[in-house]
This record gives structure tokens, C-alpha cells and sequence, in this order.
């Protein structure tokens, strides 16, 4: 008898389905695609050597949240590989700006801003357990750790207006590169929690990329799952909760759009309304390539970093950020870019390398953004042209089709405003439970939002177990000891 059903498998249905069948439930998972992992999935796309992350490659949050330090990703066998210099921002006149995960070498390369960046990120990696405990909560209840929370909300508030206490084009760019990863308007409270939370994890617990690629961790969820009874079922896309007949529990890892279609006419009218409130953010546009090198940035700094930000100037982020959230196409977008095999050398292959690059365009943008993207790379690695053997382009209004949790090409599942921050994806004291009798929401439209941290669905279960079982106690999620490796 299945006890709950998960609709979904990114890594908050996963999240949520480990902590269930821990808790002693049987569960029973259901995904659209044919492959498990949602935004962790990694595969061949041009050359059968040579994986690609589709969509996740870096995982500062699955190394740090509380989910993925109880479940313990390294004693099961996934190995996150930190590269010793997590970013790099390389600037339109050749200087580069570089954030090692040592602070001091940060500062020193960040000139008179040195002092600056150490006061301001020093204090958060010394306490970075509770700072993101406190980022990557359910955000409704009151902070353990008094002085985490003042430190963060004291340079959030400093950060999250116009003015930059930064006195060097470098330190400026370096930490508005970070904010951009809030996908919206610059600045806002939102974007500046977003670059404190990852800024100063990659001077703590790093940005690394797991060994092999990101599908490692969805994998070793799911081998969790099954070693404690869950079964699951792919290719099947759930378009109507009545598909799951009478369990109990249901837990949801979808976007409220497809809740709303899944739920019909069984949604109260009250909910229903705000829910279709509920706004999607400006899309992402993937370009991968297949390249015969390491990507040759002009300026040889760059070419140590995990991941690298091309936005140009403070300035320039600002204004691409804001017109992309405005819904206005610019030029020269905002774009990650990661050589995965930096990091990870077992990524390259035959002389034959992944290249993984994302452009900040507007929601629903219809172009594809291959050129557009390698055009970017070029401006800053002259000569990347050449070495590429062969490329794909997602454009933001396909991405909807490839997982419709990203409504169009809104890769956060719901737009970063301070508002849907908090009411995510309605204002309600449990944000996971809704008005139908046993279903939960926990995908990352509910809080704390996007990226792989497991969290959405570690709380979404926890509220389950508590609200529909009685249990308070999380149950333990360690590897035993036969799952160790
Ligand atoms: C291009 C890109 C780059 C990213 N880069 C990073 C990064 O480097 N680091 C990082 O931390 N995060 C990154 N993210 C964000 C991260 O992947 C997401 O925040 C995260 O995967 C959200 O997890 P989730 O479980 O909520 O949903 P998802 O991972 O989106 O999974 C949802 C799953 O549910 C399935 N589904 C939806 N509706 C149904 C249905 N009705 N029936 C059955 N199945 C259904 C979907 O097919 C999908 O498999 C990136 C995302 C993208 C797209």
C-alpha cells in the first residue's frame, strides 16, 4: 500500500521522498521525463565521452544546507570537487576580479576593497551554518542565531540600495555578479540576501561541482529512496491529482501553474485565485558546447575559476538585470559560464570538453541564444569560436516543454521579489500544506525558492509528517552503514 505519492523528482521531490520513506512511509514517485533528477540531470549530448549538466552544475547550496549535511552526499560516494577559486568576473577593459575560498587571497586581490570584502564576508563564513539555516528556511520562524541574522539583515540593507560601499570596479563587479544569480531587478533585498548567502559560501563551504556530474546527486537520492522501499515510475506526466487514486499523501514538485491544472475544479476558489497571483521571473536561455580546449580567456586569472559571471561593469549588470526583469532584451545579457572540466578533469575526454553557459533573458524569450552566448564568451576569451566542435541552444520558451516547472524559462520557478520571497507560493503560515486534505506543495515555488538544496521538500515533508502523523522529530537521514562507501 503506498502511503504517499511524490509528483516530481528534482531534487525537492527527492528531498521530500527520502525524508518520508526515512520517516517509515512507502512512496511511490512519479516524473514526467524519462530520466529522474529534474534540474540535476547530466547527459552525452554531442559526443558519447563527454557528459553535459543540463541544467545545475554548481552546488554551493547541496553542500551547505541543512537536508544535504544530514544526508551526507560525500559518505555515499558523490564527491564535490571544490575548485580553489569558486568565481571569476573578467571586466571589458582585460582586469578580472577573483573570489578565492580564501578570503585573505580575495582581499588581497581586491586592492584598497580588500578590507572591505573581509569585513563584510569574514564575519558571515565564521558562522556560516546558521547564516544559511537562516537563508534556507521556511522563513516563519524566528532565527536561532540572533547574531547571524543581524549580520546578514546589516549588510543586506547596506547592499540592497543603490549605493555600493565599494571603492574599485572589481569589488563592485565581483559582488554584483553574485547578486545577479537572484534572476530580477538590481538591487533589491532579494538580490542582496543572494549574494551574501552565496558570496560568502564560497569562502566557507564552496561552489564545488560533483565528480561526474550533477545527475551523481540526484542518483544517490534515489538509490536512498529505493533502499528504503520506494518505487519509481518515469514517463509519467500526473495531469490530474485523480490519477494517484486514494494516497493518503501527496507531495507535490511542481510549479502552481500545473497545480492549478492538475487540481481543477477540486481547488477552493480562494487559494485558486492566489495561486494565479502567483508571478513568474524573467527566463534563462542554455547554450552548451562541445569544445576541443579549456575555454582561453584573455586574462589568464580566469581561467583557475569554478564558474565564471559576464556582465561587464556594476553598472552594466544593473541595467541588464533590470531591463531582462522588465521584460526588455538587451545586447549584452548577464551570462554564466562553467568549463566543468576545470574542476573536474574526469569531465573532459579524447580532447573533447563540456562547456555549460546560461544567458538572463526576458520571460518567454523565443531566441536562441547559441550565438548570442558564444559572442559573449568571445568578447572575453578571444578565439573560443575556434575551438568549438559543437553546440545546442535551449531558448527560455522551451524550457517549459523540457520541465514545466519552469514557466516560461523562469529557472526559479517564480520571480525573486522580496513578496514572493516570503509568500511563496501564497501568504500562508505553512506554506507547503495547502486547502486539499493531505497534498503538499514542495517544489522550489514555495520557500526558500530555487536551487539544488533539497530544502523545499526536506520542510514540505517535515510539515507532512508533522501536521498528518504527529511526528516533531525529523527523522535521521545518515547513511547507514552498508550505504557508505
Ligand atoms: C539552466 C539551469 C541552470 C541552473 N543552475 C543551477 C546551479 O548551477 N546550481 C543550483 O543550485 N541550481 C541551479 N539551477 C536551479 C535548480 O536546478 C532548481 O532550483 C532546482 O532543480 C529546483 O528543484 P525542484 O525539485 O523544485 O524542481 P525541478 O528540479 O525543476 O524538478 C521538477 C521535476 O518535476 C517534474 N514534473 C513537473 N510537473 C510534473 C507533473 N505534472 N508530473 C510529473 N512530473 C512532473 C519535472 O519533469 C521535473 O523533473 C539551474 C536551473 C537551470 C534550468
Amino acid at each position: 500500500m503506498t502511503d504517499a505519492a511524490v509528483v516530481g523528482t528534482g531534487p525537492n521531490g527527492l528531498a521530500a521522498a527520502v525524508t518520508l520513506a526515512r520517516a517509515g512511509l512507502q512512496v511511490a514517485l512519479f516524473e514526467k521525463a524519462d530520466t529522474i533528477g529534474g534540474g540535476l540531470r547530466t547527459a552525452p549530448l554531442f559526443d558519447s565521452d563527454v557528459v553535459h549538466d543540463i541544467c545545475s552544475a554548481v552546488h554551493p547550496m547541496a553542500a551547505a544546507s541543512t537536508f544535504f549535511r544530514a544526508f551526507d552526499l560525500g559518505a555515499r560516494g558523490v564527491r564535490l570537487l571544490q575548485p580553489g577559486m569558486p568565481y571569476a568576473h573578467p571586466l571589458p577593459d582585460g582586469r578580472a576580479a577573483a573570489a578565492w575560498r580564501d578570503i585573505a587571497r580575495t582581499a588581497e586581490g581586491l586592492g584598497a576593497d580588500g578590507p572591505r570584502w573581509t569585513r563584510l564576508m569574514a564575519p558571515l563564513a565564521e558562522r556560516s551554518g546558521a547564516v544559511v539555516d537562516l537563508v534556507l528556511s521556511s522563513q516563519r520562524s524566528l532565527p536561532r542565531d540572533l547574531t547571524a541574522a543581524v549580520l546578514l539583515a546589516s549588510r543586506a540593507l547596506a547592499h540592497g540600495t543603490a549605493r555600493t560601499p565599494f571603492a574599485t570596479e572589481e569589488a563592485r563587479a565581483l559582488l554584483t555578479g553574485v547578486a545577479a544569480h537572484a534572476v530580477g531587478k538590481l538591487p533589491s533585498p532579494t538580490s542582496a540576501v543572494v549574494a551574501l548567502l552565496l558570496g560568502h559560501a564560497a569562502h566557507s563551504s564552496g561552489w564545488p561541482l560533483a565528480e561526474g556530474g550533477s545527475a551523481r546527486i540526484a542518483d544517490a537520492l534515489a538509490a536512498d529512496i529505493i533502499a528504503h522501499g520506494g518505487t519509481i515510475h518515469t514517463g509519467h506526466h500526473v495531469r490530474d491529482l485523480a490519477e494517484l487514486g486514494d494516497v493518503p499523501l501527496v507531495m507535490l514538485d511542481i510549479s502552481p501553474k500545473e497545480f492549478l491544472a492538475a487540481a481543477g475544479q477540486r481547488m477552493p476558489s480562494r487559494y485558486a485565485r492566489a495561486l494565479r497571483r502567483y508571478r513568474y521571473g524573467p527566463g534563462a536561455a542554455k547554450a552548451d558546447f562541445l569544445v576541443s580546449e579549456p575555454i582561453p580567456w584573455a586574462n589568464p586569472l580566469v581561467r583557475q575559476a569554478g564558474t565564471v559571471h559576464l556582465g561587464g561593469t556594476h553598472s552594466d549588470i544593473v541595467r541588464q538585470e533590470t531591463a531582462t526583469a522588465a521584460g526588455r532584451a538587451v545586447p549584452d545579457p548577464f551570462v554564466l559560464v562553467v568549463d566543468p572540466a576545470v574542476t573536474d578533469p574526469s569531465r573532459a575526454a579524447s580532447g573533447r570538453r563540456p562547456v555549460w553557459a546560461y544567458a538572463h533573458v526576458p520571460h518567454g524569450d523565443e531566441r536562441d541564444p547559441t550565438d548570442l552566448i558564444r559572442r559573449r564568451i568571445e568578447e572575453y576569451a578571444p578565439g573560443f569560436s575556434d575551438t568549438i566542435v559543437a553546440s545546442r541552444g535551449l531558448p527560455a520558451a522551451q524550457y517549459e516543454e523540457y520541465n514545466p516547472n519552469y514557466v516560461g524559462g523562469d529557472i526559479a520557478a517564480g520571480a525573486m521579489t522580496l513578496r514572493q520571497s516570503l509568500a511563496r507560493p501564497v501568504a500562508r503560515w505553512d506554506p507547503y500544506r495547502t486547502p486539499l486534505p493531505g497534498v503538499y506543495l514542495c517544489s522550489a515555488s514555495t520557500p526558500p525558492g530555487p536551487s539544488v538544496h533539497g530544502m523545499c521538500g526536506y520542510l514540505a515533508a517535515r510539515s507532512a509528517l508533522r501536521t498528518r502523523y504527529g511526528l516533531r522529530t525529523p527523522p535521521d537521514l545518515s547513511p547507514k552503514p552498508k550505504e557508505r562507501v
